[in-house]
């Protein structure tokens, strides 16, 4: 039995602040709270304001297959307002824009006005619509690329994957040199269960402190034709005893794997 309608017009939307807001149907709701997959939202009307009376319309979604499912609404007491719920739409797709594209102020703003009604414009002046672009610029060009190895160390976001699975898996210090070994359990296993294992060394695609981008395929299939990478690794140096060093370190973590296992 299905639990929940789809509905068609259903979506997330960024608020001014940030923060998720649910468009259903021409409505806009807040988050309230969350528990797990549930989301309570409460309609963006519930103040009172001069001459109104708030709404107390909720609907609750679970989120599901990347996306949100209605669960449960109530009716609201008054007419949807979907030039506010494409105003939120309109600043949105400006804040996406922005870190997408890599143009002048000015062109993202226009490509951005030129799919939204002049209504829509207009709700938004252009001192506003510059300052939206111009915050998320100056965020994206504070991650800066670290010039020395000295004191360099890699954040959570590319350490561990979002399931909470460790993706560095090897941090090889040698002579002032470095590698960083990334992987997964799962690839692990591949390197353990394989025939045989190609080596491969990318030069130009490295970013800033680091020379070489070496991947590690292991072969798969029944008959083992065939080969995928699984491990990889950015090295500082293309120095022989940097390489030695990545290698130990996989066969280790290989056979630690194979321990557990
Ligand atoms: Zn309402």
């Amino acid at each position: 039995m299905e639990r929940y309608s789809v509905e068609k017009d259903i979506s997330i939307v960024k608020s001014v602040k940030g923060g998720e807001m649910l468009s259903l149907n021409g409505y806009l709701y807040h988050l309230n709270r969350k528990q797990e997959l549930t989301f309570y939202w409460e309609c963006n009307k519930r103040r009172h304001v001069a001459g109104r009376a708030g709404c107390t319309a909720r609907a609750t979604t679970v989120f599901s297959d990347g996306a949100h499912k209605l669960l449960l609404s109530s009716e609201h007491t008054h007419a949807p307002d979907p030039v506010e719920r494409e105003t939120k739409i309109f600043r949105d797709n400006l804040k996406r824009k922005s870190e997408e594209s890599s143009g002048s102020v000015a062109k993202i703003i226009q490509v951005t006005l030129n799919s939204h009604s002049s209504e829509i414009q207009s709700r938004m002046t252009e001192g506003a619509r510059r300052k939206t672009v111009e915050r998320i610029r100056s965020k994206a060009v504070s991650i800066v690329e670290p010039q020395t190895l000295e004191g360099f160390s890699i954040t959570d976001t590319y350490k561990i994957l979002e399931d909470g699975e460790k993706f560095l898996i090897g941090d090889v210090e040698d002579d002032g040199q470095r590698a960083l070994i990334f992987g997964t359990r799962e690839s692990v296993l591949r390197l353990s269960q394989a025939k045989y294992w190609i080596i491969d060394g990318t030069f130009s695609t490295v970013p800033g402190l680091f020379r070489q981008l070496l991947s590690i395929h292991a072969s798969i299939g029944p008959s083992h034709e065939r080969s995928f990478p699984v491990i990889f690794a950015l090295l500082t140096s293309k120095h022989e005893l940097l390489y030695k060093k990545v290698f130990f370190r996989n066969t280790r973590i290989q056979r630690r794997k194979e321990c557990e296992a």
